[in-house]
């Protein structure tokens, strides 16, 4: 039983980008932030900046006593949606589910932008998600649009107090399966 937390994209792969902000340099800068929240009895597992996401869903073994976690930035391409939300795999348990409303009641609440909710692949238009596959409790969050400037000052403006409750949100999904 662990965590396992990602930065979606890696130094090679920037992500979004807008308004001179890149999606991997915001995931791996608040990865690393929430990774500093997570007591040191919790087991962690977490990328490296290097590796792709297959390379390190090849090295990972998350098991279904997991808690799977990776984070991501949207873009709209308007620079006009807002919000955060949460995916889950296509008929997710209902752990999974629970987990990315917890996240993202989390995100908005402390961003204070427009929780867009939990959602399946299917809903997202985004076809298949590698890393929702993944067994355990499994998520991916897209904290807000990276090109909506309101949204990423919040973000900017609340940014440990996100880390902070998202580390919340990670340790009692993973005291909840122990
Ligand atoms: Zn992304």
């Amino acid at each position: 039983m662990a965590i396992y937390l990602s930065a979606g994209h890696h130094l090679k792969d920037s992500g979004a980008v807008s308004n001179g902000r890149k999606e991997n340099g915001e995931t791996i800068k608040l990865r690393d932030a929430i990774l500093n929240f997570i007591k040191p009895e919790y087991k962690v597992f977490t990328d490296n900046d290097n590796e792709t996401l297959s390379q390190y869903l090849n090295r990972i073994k998350p098991g279904n006593g997991s808690v799977v976690l990776e984070i991501h930035f949207d873009a709209s391409g308007t620079g006009k949606a807002s919000g955060t939300t949460a995916l889950h795999k296509d008929n997710a348990d209902i752990m999974s589910v629970r987990f990315c409303k917890s996240l993202t009641d989390a995100a908005s609440r402390v961003l204070r932008i427009n929780n867009r909710g939990a959602k399946s692949e299917k809903d997202s238009h985004r076809g298949s998600l590698a890393f929702v596959h993944e067994p355990g409790i499994n998520g991916l969050l897209e904290i807000c649009f990276i090109d909506n400037k309101e949204d990423m000052a919040r973000y900017d403006t609340n940014f440990m107090l996100l880390a902070k409750n998202i580390a919340a949100v990670l340790m009692a999904y993973d005291d909840l399966i122990k």
